[in-house]
């Protein structure tokens, strides 16, 4: 009995010193994301690689390929001139012949073909006088059949090199194909490198400080760091006063007229709140992005713990910043002014609501703001206004 109670002291002991929780991370698993994130920065980088030589590889073949088109043609031209050439041989050869013909007549004093053959003093000349017409005029017949086969060969060549001039044109648009196919693959994939660098530089940040909170390898990170984060209650909206312009979820990207998924929400109207933009509650600041290059712009990202939960959340194309990394906030903090920086089309804050602990923006985090701060019905077109942070709109 004792030895059981023992073992009940020592498992309860452990559960004591470990607390295990559903969204439990340690800074190792922080670590590890960390690696794996590097891992596919330089896969995606060798992938870059890749598709830039096969560019250049397409790029070159359509370049020799026109040199390839430009060698048929003067073969074209040079066959097309030894046709017409052979065209005036065979009738310079014909009118030579029939000259010759009438010259051999007249130096014979007969005026015609028949009279100079049927005039033969004897059957020797007459078969002999036969006969040299017969050569004449055969060795001509042969002579202008030679050459029109040597035109029927040049025509035929003519005619394939048509065909492979043909076959050239056809490969060189399929290349040209191919070559706007690995022109968007590689836009996507320096997208999706910058994105990279962004989230390793953020899980950089993210380690940083789990570390500096003084978590171990294998703690669970929110509750190393608890002490550092305040315990908020609920979640506010970052404006004083706004309009939704954007819902989270599905719509028409503004940049590309496609259909993508929109990470946060839009607020803007900066007039009606003098552009003041505030922590949706309380937390620690995480991360703060002070450069202007495209995505967000400028941003910061806020851990929070809220009622025993984790979340995280990300205010984007700020104009000007106020808070630093590691700043504790709480809902009435303002941390930034609202401004156009990053990949925007006017004012607006972008925000980000996130499960966890992260730098809120991966689709596997990310949630709808709504599911946590109250905000007014947006239909999608006509922009839905808000006056106050606390005001309850059903
Ligand atoms: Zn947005």
């Amino acid at each position: 009995m004792i030895r059981y109670l023992r073992l009940l002291f020592i498992v309860m002991f452990i559960f004591v010193l470990f607390p295990i929780s559903a969204n439990a991370k340690t800074l190792g698993q922080l670590k590890q994301e960390y690696d794996a994130l590097e891992k596919k920065y330089s896969s995606t980088g060798s992938s870059i690689k890749a598709t830039e030589s096969e560019i250049a590889s397409a790029k070159a073949r359509i370049e020799s390929i026109y040199t390839e088109l430009d060698q048929a043609q003067k073969e074209i031209q040079s066959i097309t001139n030894e046709i017409s050439k052979l065209n005036e041989s065979i009738f310079e050869k014909d009118k030579q012949t029939k000259e010759l013909m009438k010259f051999f007549q007249v130096s014979q004093g007969e005026s015609t073909y028949l009279e100079y053959i049927f005039s033969a003093d004897s059957i020797t000349d007459f078969i002999y006088r036969i006969t040299i017409t017969e050569q004449l005029s055969k060795y001509n017949d042969k002579l202008i059949d030679e050459m029109n086969s040597m035109i029927e060969k040049n025509n035929k060549n003519i005619e394939n090199l048509h065909v492979k001039e043909e076959s050239l044109k056809k490969l060189q648009e399929e290349l040209g194909n191919k070559l706007v196919v690995l022109s968007s693959e590689r836009e996507s994939l320096y997208d999706e490198y910058s994105s990279l660098e962004e989230d390793i530089k953020n899980s950089k940040t993210i380690i940083d400080y789990y570390i500096k909170a003084g978590c171990t390898e294998n703690q669970d990170i929110s509750s190393c760091a608890k002490e550092q984060l305040p315990p908020g209650t609920k979640f506010w909206r970052p404006v004083t006063a706004g309009c939704i312009t954007s819902n989270f979820g599905l719509r028409v990207d503004p940049f590309q007229g496609v259909y993508r998924t929109h990470s946060g929400m839009d607020i803007a109207c900066r007039s009606l709140s003098g552009g003041k933009i505030y922590s949706i509650s309380d937390g620690q600041v995480v991360t703060i992005n002070n450069v202007d290059r495209g995505g967000y712009g400028k941003y910061i990202i806020i851990h929070h713990r809220v009622n025993g939960q984790n979340y995280s959340s990300l205010y984007g194309h700020l104009e000007a910043i106020y808070v630093s990394k590691g700043d504790i906030v709480n809902k009435d903090t303002v941390i930034g002014y609202m401004g156009s920086t990053g990949r925007s089309t006017g004012p607006h804050l972008h925000l980000n609501v996130c499960h966890g602990l992260n730098s809120c923006m991966s689709t596997s985090v990310l949630t709808n703001p709504r599911n946590y701060i109250n905000f007014p019905f947006y239909d999608g077109i006509h922009y839905s206004y808000f006056y106050d942070r606390t005001s309850y709109y059903k």
